[in-house]
């Protein structure tokens, strides 16, 4: 499913791709059109099912002498923070988002469609930036099992279509290429739930770092918890809204040039899903 929305994606792009470039007054001579597979962009690396064919979960990258690191930032907002929104409340985090770009560091935000929605702009520019990479957070952060911090369920014949819902938010932003990635809300998942995902087609993104940065008020205390936790191969997860994690940016400015030091790369989610395929 994804699989196939993406390759039509990749088609309208190409497709404009070539429109654009018949836009010019004066005709050019044809030349022949570059073949699909050069413009499209690759298949993103995905793990095989898991028994049964049930949702496969990546958790984190080989543990090897490739000191590679992803940080993950999650998107959250719920269906009814709306009104929040509007009155003031910072869903996003934009200096965070620019903090990532000034320091040169690729990360996988995974987003709700439901953030998606009330930042189009923002989403679109996280999208098309080669930077990041786009994975989904579900639609509005419902939990996908029965007990997870208090969070309002979705049911279990409502789970793939939360999923699809928020990768047509994601579309409807502007943001090309979503991967298929998927991080159950609160981290919280059973058999139950990767079952129903599996004709998502997704592979569900855990992580092996907390850092701790939800209503954290000690961003020193959150690097620190982030540089004990790394290690070859971990991936890392944070937040981007502003309201509910003040301190990431400032915890970011200072785990970056730190694991830098220590010789560690930092790469996206995808890199270290493609790195564990192939050690398979
Ligand atoms: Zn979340």
């Amino acid at each position: 499913m994804i699989t196939r929305v993406r390759s039509i994606t990749a088609v309208c792009v190409l497709g404009a791709a070539l429109a654009a470039c018949g836009a010019p007054q004066t005709p050019r001579p044809a030349r022949p059109a570059p073949s699909a597979t050069s413009v499209a962009p690759s298949k993103p690396p995905t793990l095989a099912p898991g028994p049964a064919g049930v949702t496969p979960v990546f958790m984190n990258g080989p543990r090897g002498e490739d000191k590679t690191v992803a940080l993950t930032f999650d998107a959250d907002m719920t269906a009814d923070q709306g009104p929040r929104a509007a009155a003031g409340e910072r869903f996003d985090n934009p200096g965070l988002i620019a903090a990532l770009r000034e320091l040169d560091v690729p990360a996988t935000v995974f987003m709700t469609g439901r953030w998606a929605e009330e930042y189009p702009g923002q989403a679109r520019g996280i999208g098309r930036d080669p930077l990041f990479e786009v994975a989904n957070h579900s639609y509005s952060h419902y939990a996908f099992t029965a007990d997870c911090y208090g969070l309002p369920t979705v049911s279990e014949d409502r789970m793939r279509a939360d999923v699809e819902r928020a990768y047509a938010a994601f579309r409807k932003a502007g943001v090309p290429d979503a991967m298929p990635y998927f991080r159950f809300p609160g981290g919280c998942h059973d058999r139950r739930a990767l079952k129903a995902l599996t004709p998502a087609g997704v592979t569900a993104v855990q992580w092996d770092v907390v850092s701790g940065d939800a209503f954290a008020t000690d961003a020193d205390a959150v690097a620190r918890q982030v540089l004990d936790g790394v290690r070859p191969g971990s991936v890392v997860v944070m937040h981007c809204t502003r309201s509910a994690a003040p301190t990431t940016e400032r915890a970011v400015r200072t785990i970056v040039p730190e694991l830098r030091r220590q010789g560690f790369r930092f790469v996206k989610v995808s890199e270290l899903i493609g790195a564990a395929r192939d050690r398979r």
